[in-house]
């Protein structure tokens, strides 16, 4: 069987995601194909021909897809998806932006948010914000999906020796076109890819006591920093920073909730982080029916002493 595998990346590091797309296609079994379609990406392509477990890298260098227009790389996907039985890519912006429109254009099904291949056709995806695991087979003659990168165990991001080959194709769909991006730069890891988040809530009361009480934190622990919808509504902090539903999905080895409630929907967004830690001034927060450790107190008072003890 044969596997498409969609690289994200920014035309110059390849994002730790594909690495886990790539786990879940070894997971189905087969020739593992990654595609770099990118400008001056050849840095991107060279980084997924080493990856573990991948047979060959095709790389689109075009001005065409410089900026990931799904409009775009859709169809060029769509166009190589014919000769393969799989097409798969994270469930990243990027990856959620381009997939529907290649399965429109296959006249596929697609399935989202993969979480477990039980076969080569059935695989495990979350619906009702994770409340529910619905189990989805397909019968299509390519079945198109992304992946939930926090449900596999990344490849190693060395060790393969794949050729890459360059794919001529240019494909300007000329309906959209780039305008500008702001990138917020931080200098803490990257939220879905850190390996300790801290994040917090309304209770934290500001967007300047976020960062009187939480940054300290932050910094000892090395961590990422996240936030509820709330916080981010009530613009404590940018909207990258929400983890839920609506936001992004982590699964860190420790998620401190802070001044966090624990809605369904931000639950949504973390509760596989292998310990969950939360400190809340309500013994009765719903947060509590999925953390390891439970801190009922002040998170004014409760953080900074915790901050002096680390
Ligand atoms: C369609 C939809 C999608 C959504 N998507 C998301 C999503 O992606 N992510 C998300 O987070 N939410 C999402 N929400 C919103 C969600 O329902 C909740 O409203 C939100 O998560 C609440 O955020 P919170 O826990 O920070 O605030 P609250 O629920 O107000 O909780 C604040 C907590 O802080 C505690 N607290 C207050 N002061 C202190 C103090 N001094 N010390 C310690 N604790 C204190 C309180 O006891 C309380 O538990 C979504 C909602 C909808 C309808």
């Amino acid at each position: 069987m044969s596997i498409l595998v969609i690289a994200d990346h920014n035309n110059q590091t390849l994002n730790g995601a594909t690495l886990n797309v790539v786990a879940a296609a070894q997971k189905i079994g087969g020739d593992i194909t990654v595609l770099v379609a990118g400008s001056g990406a050849q840095a991107v392509a060279d980084a997924a021909a080493k990856v573990a477990g991948v047979s060959k890298v095709l790389l689109a260098d075009n001005a065409a897809y410089a900026n990931q227009l799904a409009e775009n790389v859709a169809a060029l996907v769509a166009d190589l998806a014919k000769g393969y039985k799989y097409v798969l890519a994270a469930s990243t912006t990027t990856g959620k932006n381009i997939l529907p429109r290649v399965a429109a254009l296959l006249d596929v099904s697609m399935i989202t948010d993969i979480i477990s291949v039980e076969s080569a056709n059935t695989f495990k995806r979350p619906i009702y914000a994770g409340n529910a695991i619905a189990t989805v087979q397909s019968d299509e003659a390519i079945i198109v999906g992304t992946v939930r990168g926090t449900a596999f165990d990344a490849v190693a991001a060395e060790g393969g020796s794949a050729a890459v080959e360059a794919v001529a194709e240019a494909k300007d769909a000329g309906i959209s076109k780039f305008v500008s991006e702001e990138i917020v730069k931080l200098d803490r890891p990257e939220l879905t890819a850190a390996r300790i988040v801290v994040s917090g809530g309304r209770g934290v009361g500001s967007g300047e006591n976020y960062h009187k009480v939480l940054d300290p934190l932050a910094d000892k622990l090395g961590a990422a920093q996240g936030a509820s919808r709330a916080a981010v509504d009530a613009g404590f902090v940018p909207n990258d920073f929400q983890v839920g539903q609506t936001g992004k999905i982590v699964a860190p080895d420790l998620y401190m909730a802070i001044g966090i409630s624990g809605a369904i929907q931000h639950l949504a967004g973390m509760k596989d982080s292998k310990v969950i830690v939360a400190i809340n001034k309500d013994e009765e927060a719903p947060i509590n029916s999925v953390a390891d450790y439970w801190l009922v107190g002040d998170l004014n008072t409760v953080v900074p002493e915790l901050v002096s003890k680390l």
